[in-house]
């Protein structure tokens, strides 16, 4: 059996979850939020109280266990998609993201994770890099400012301390780390679909996705 793999990819706040998320759920297929895997390691990198800066110490991440159940992670079996959206791990996931051996630890389970599913991934690399033979890639990009308004109001959905003017430094400040780094940087598969989501709502997006992919399908493309 052929299955289908869906790869968005996206700076900080362009909706990329929410969306992916959304998508996953009208055409039953597996949701995988790479970006939360990251920040699982730094939330357990944090725990375990490792020199952040110092590569070496991440072997941690080869004994990790993921598990994704409808959308929220599970790390060693525990619950961990509150935690992992804590300013402190959110101001330190690009760097722990930036080094090779977290980068392809983390790929080859989220590889795995996809086999033998329909699935829709969401994240930084996955078009060009995690699954390259994807058959739907996207690129889901928007302003600063949309993107910096709409991480405010998750944050305050989600009970986490917000403030409008610091998130929109932290966002900029991680989509030049994202895109600059030297392994796997932000940036959209030669063959994507970009879509700016500044002026569109959630619904639109996703309508406009799950509308393509369903035409195509029934047409047997
Ligand atoms: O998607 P989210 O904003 O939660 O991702 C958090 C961070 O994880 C990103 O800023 C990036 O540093 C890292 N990330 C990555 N590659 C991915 C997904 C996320 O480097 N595929």
């Amino acid at each position: 059996m052929n299955y289908i793999q869906i790869a968005i990819d996206g700076p900080a706040g362009a909706g990329k979850s929410t969306i992916a998320k959304l998508i996953a759920e009208h055409l039953n297929y597996i949701y995988i939020d790479s970006g939360a895997m990251y920040r699982a390691i730094t939330l357990k990198a944090i725990n375990l109280g490792i020199d952040l800066e110092d590569e070496g110490k991440y072997e941690f991440v080869k004994d990790t266990e993921f598990r994704f159940l409808n959308g929220t992670l599970f790390m060693d079996g525990h619950d961990v998609s509150h935690d992992i959206r804590e300013n402190d791990v959110s101001n330190n996931v690009s760097l722990v993201s930036s080094f090779l051996f977290v980068r392809e630890e983390l790929v080859s389970s989220q590889q795995i994770l996809a086999k033998n599913h329909n699935v829709v991934m969401d994240g930084r690399d996955i078009g060009y890099k995690v699954l390259p033979d994807a058959k739907y890639k996207f690129y889901l990009t928007a302003s600063i400012k949309k993107r910096a308004e709409r991480r405010n109001i998750d944050n305050i959905e989600r009970n986490i301390k917000s403030d409008l003017k610091i998130i929109e430094k932290e966002i900029e400040r991680r989509d030049f780390l994202d895109s600059s780094r030297k392994y796997s940087p932000l940036k959209a598969a030669d063959d994507a679909v970009i879509i700016d989501t500044s002026d569109l709502a959630i619904d639109q997006v996703v309508k406009l996705i799950t509308d393509k992919i369903m035409e195509d399908e029934k047409n047997g493309f």
